[in-house]
């Protein structure tokens, strides 16, 4: 008999994007090389966490499933190639993982979607994902384009959330439950458009540790960096050097959303390296 465990006071919600020894240029800053993260890797199994997709987390929020012993989630957004090989060394310490995938940036069905937001790279191919989902990899969605939701009108908006996710499933054959909102930037009106496309779940970033009372539509997560060493990686482990979710939105980043939704941002590419919410 599973004897559950009382809720965790923090959930640490790791966030990757590319595991690569040569990312493009304008990935580097947000990507490690596969030994430091095979590094990471052993630090959490060394500290004995159980890996948890954002999915299972959701089911231990809502009590159908009991707490793990020290939970944490890995995440990996926008579908670079090099998944693939980083999936590898997460299979191989038996941790889970939920990838979210910009669907127009896939290989495999033609050019990439011309409206596409990501610059150019080497990005997975569609026919990857079952074997993935097969192997302990949840799939998630990240919108089509990948474009900045919460300046986009709603209905525009609504038809990313629901793209995304509709391509997936008819892709994978099974249901498509969670969604990362791109650089991390979301609204009302956003969250109520993943709610009613059917998403349980959605990720932000924040750069803060998700905790059982943090909001299920805009869970935090601590984006790893390049330059991300292995002592703020167990700080983080252990619940420290980081703000616990939920907590007020701060006032500087509703200006930086008005900033953005009035037309003082043209730029269609967000300068990743510095900004705390690119995802
Ligand atoms: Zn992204």
């Amino acid at each position: 008999m599973t004897i559950p465990t009382s809720s965790p006071r923090t959930i640490p919600i790791l966030l990757y994007h590319s595991v690569s020894a040569a990312p493009a240029d304008w990935i580097a800053p947000l990507a490690v090389t596969p030994t430091t993260f095979a590094h990471h890797l052993d630090v959490i199994v060394s500290r004995g966490h159980t890996g948890l997709t954002v999915s299972h987390l959701r089911d231990a929020l809502r009590g159908r499933t009991p707490w793990p012993e020290r939970p944490v989630v890995v995440t990996f957004d926008d579908g670079f190639a090099d998944f693939a090989d980083a999936a590898e060394q997460l299979i191989a310490r038996r941790l889970p993982s939920t990838l979210y995938v910009t669907t127009g940036a896939l290989r495999g069905r033609g050019s990439p979607a011309p409206e596409l937001r990501l610059p150019p790279a080497h990005m997975l191919s569609w026919s990857q994902l079952a074997e993935l989902t097969q192997r302990g990899v949840e799939i998630g969605a990240h919108t089509h384009t990948h474009p900045q939701l919460d300046v986009l009108p709603a209905g525009l908006a609504a038809q990313e959330i629901r793209r995304g996710k509709d391509l997936l499933e008819d892709e994978l054959g099974r249901e498509v439950p969670s969604f990362a909102y791109p650089y991390g930037f979301h609204r009302d009106s956003v969250r109520r458009s993943v709610r009613m496309a059917g998403y349980t779940s959605a990720c932000a970033v924040k750069n803060a540790l998700s905790s059982p009372p943090d909001d299920q539509f805009a869970l935090a997560r601590l984006t790893i960096r390049a330059d991300t060493d292995t002592a703020r990686l167990q700080a983080w482990l252990a619940g420290r050097q980081a703000r616990i979710a939920p907590y007020p939105e701060k006032m500087t980043t509703r200006a930086w959303r008005l900033y953005r939704r009035t037309g003082g941002w043209r730029g269609k590419r967000l300068p990743n390296a510095t900004n705390a919410t690119r995802s």
